[in-house]
C-alpha cells in the first residue's frame, strides 16, 4: 500500500495520504512507455490531468459551449456562469479578496508580459531599476528586458548563495529608491528553492516598489494566501496545477488594476466604441480582449476544485515527504551531485551525474519509461551560476510515489 505515513512514526505530522486512489483519477498514469509503466517526473514542465478536469471540458463542449457575456440565449448564460464560477474558484484558492481581481490569461508568461506592458510602460522611465532574482525563469526575465529596451531602465539581479537561496543581505543592498519593480519567483523551477517571498514583498512595498510574484511553481505545491502576502501582482499557469494548457491567471491589487491601462484592444474589453473615442470596461474584462480560452478557464476551475478537495496543505505535506525521500535516495547514488540544496524547497530536484551529459541521463531514463526534463529548464542564468548549462530535473507531484523514486534511483545506479 502507498499509505506512507502509516508505515513509520510520522515525523512530518502530516495526515495520511491515499496516493493509490488519487492516482486512479489520472488516466495517463496508466500509460506504458518503452514497455514500462510510465513514471511522470516532469511535473514542473506540466502536470497530468485528472478525469474530473477532462470530464469537465467534455461537459462544457457537450452542454454549455457558447461565447460569453454577449448573448441573450440560454447557452451564453451557461457558459458565462461556468467561466465566472471558475474565476471565483481561482480567487478563493489564492485567498484573493475578490474574483474581479483575477484576470484570465494564457499562463504565467502572458501574465508577466501583461504586467510589463501595462504597468511597466506607464510607470517605468530611464534611470528606474527593476529588481529580479538570479533564480528566475526566462518568463520573468525577458519581459523586463523588453521593457528596459523601450524605456532605458536598468535590470538588477539579486544573487543566490551556494545552496540556491536568494541572498537577503544583497537584496537589502540592491533595494533603493530607484527600484520601481521587484519581480521574483516564489519557487524556482530549476532548483526548487522556495524564496522568502513574504520578506521580499514586505520590504519592496516599504521601499515603494511594485511587487510581482511568479507563482507558476508555488500555486500547485504550497498554499497561497494572497490576502496575507499582499503582492501587487501574482501570476500562475493552469497546466502546472492539473488544468488545461493555454489558461492561467494574473491576480492584481484592486487599486492597481483600477488605474491600469488596457493591454490588448478589441471586443469584450470596451464599454463603448465610437470612431473618435473608446471607453473601457472595469477590471477584469478590460484585460480580457477578444474571445479567450473559455473552456480552458472552466477546466482550470475544475482543477482547482479537485486540488481543494484533496487540500493543498495535504498535498504540500505529502510532497514534502516525497521530496525528502527522493533527496536522501539521490544523495546515495555515486557520482551524483544535487544542484539546489536550500533548506526550504518544493517539488523540484536538479542534479548532474559524473561522466554523463544530462541529455544522456534523460534518454536512459526514458528507455525505462521515466520522464524527466534534461536541459536548461528555461532558466539559463541560474544554471550558469552553478557552472552548468544543463541538469537532469525530476519534479514531483502528489500522484508520485516512493516506489517511483526507487525505480528512478535504481535506473541511475545501473548507469554507474
Ligand atoms: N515561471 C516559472 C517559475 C515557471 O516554471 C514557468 C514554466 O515553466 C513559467 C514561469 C512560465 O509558464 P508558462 O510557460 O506556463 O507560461
Amino acid at each position: 500500500s502507498d499509505y506512507y505515513f502509516l508505515h513509520e512514526p510520522n515525523p512530518f505530522h502530516a495526515p495520511t495520504f491515499d496516493v493509490d486512489s488519487l492516482r486512479r483519477d489520472f488516466p495517463l498514469l496508466d500509460e506504458r512507455v518503452n514497455g514500462h509503466q510510465l513514471i511522470w517526473f516532469d511535473n514542473a514542465a506540466t502536470t497530468q490531468k485528472p478525469r474530473q478536469v477532462i470530464d469537465r471540458l467534455t461537459h462544457f463542449y457537450r452542454h454549455e459551449n457558447s461565447n460569453i457575456h454577449r448573448a441573450a440565449h440560454e447557452l451564453a448564460a451557461r457558459a458565462t456562469d461556468a467561466y465566472e464560477n471558475a474565476r471565483a474558484a481561482v480567487a478563493r484558492f489564492l485567498g484573493a479578496p475578490a474574483p474581479e481581481q483575477i484576470i484570465f490569461v494564457r499562463g504565467a508568461t502572458e501574465g508577466l508580459n501583461l504586467i510589463a506592458q501595462t504597468w511597466g510602460r506607464r510607470h517605468i522611465r530611464e534611470g528606474d531599476e527593476i529588481l529580479i532574482s538570479h533564480l528566475e525563469h526566462h518568463a520573468n526575465i525577458v519581459p523586463w528586458q523588453l521593457l528596459i529596451a523601450e524605456t532605458g531602465a536598468t535590470l538588477r539581479v539579486i544573487p543566490v548563495d551556494d545552496t540556491g537561496q536568494v541572498r537577503m543581505d544583497e537584496f537589502s543592498r540592491l533595494l533603493t529608491e530607484k527600484t520601481k519593480i521587484v519581480a521574483v519567483s516564489h519557487v524556482s523551477n530549476a532548483l526548487g528553492t522556495v524564496t522568502p517571498v513574504e520578506d521580499i514583498v514586505a520590504a519592496a512595498k516599504r521601499a515603494g516598489a511594485l511587487t510581482v510574484v511568479d507563482g507558476a511553481q508555488s500555486a500547485p505545491h504550497i498554499g497561497i494566501d494572497l490576502a496575507a502576502l499582499a503582492p501587487d501582482f501574482f501570476v500562475f499557469s493552469g497546466h502546472k496545477i492539473y488544468g488545461p494548457t493555454g489558461i492561467g491567471a494574473v491576480y492584481g491589487a484592486a487599486d492597481i488594476l483600477r488605474e491600469l491601462p488596457p493591454w490588448q484592444g478589441g471586443g469584450n474589453m470596451i464599454a463603448e466604441v465610437t470612431m473618435d473615442h473608446t471607453t473601457f470596461q472595469p477590471p477584469p474584462a478590460r484585460f480580457e480582449a477578444g474571445t479567450g480560452n473559455i473552456a480552458g478557464a472552466v477546466g482550470l476551475g475544475a482543477a482547482i476544485d479537485y486540488v481543494s478537495g484533496i487540500g493543498i496543505e495535504n498535498i504540500a505535506a505529502y510532497e514534502h515527504f516525497l521530496l525528502e525521500y527522493a533527496t536522501a535516495a539521490l544523495r546515495e547514488v555515486p557520482g551524483l551531485r544535487l544542484i539546489g540544496t536550500a533548506a526550504d524547497k518544493a517539488s523540484v530536484l536538479s542534479f548532474v551525474l559524473d561522466g554523463y551529459r544530462p541529455e544522456q541521463v534523460g534518454r536512459a531514463l526514458n528507455e525505462q519509461g521515466i520522464a524527466v526534463r534534461a536541459g536548461h529548464h528555461c532558466a539559463q542564468p541560474i544554471l550558469r551560476r552553478f557552472g552548468l548549462d544543463a541538469t537532469v530535473r525530476p519534479s514531483l507531484a502528489f500522484y508520485n510515489t516512493c516506489a517511483e523514486v526507487d525505480r528512478l534511483v535504481a535506473t541511475l545506479r545501473t548507469l554507474r
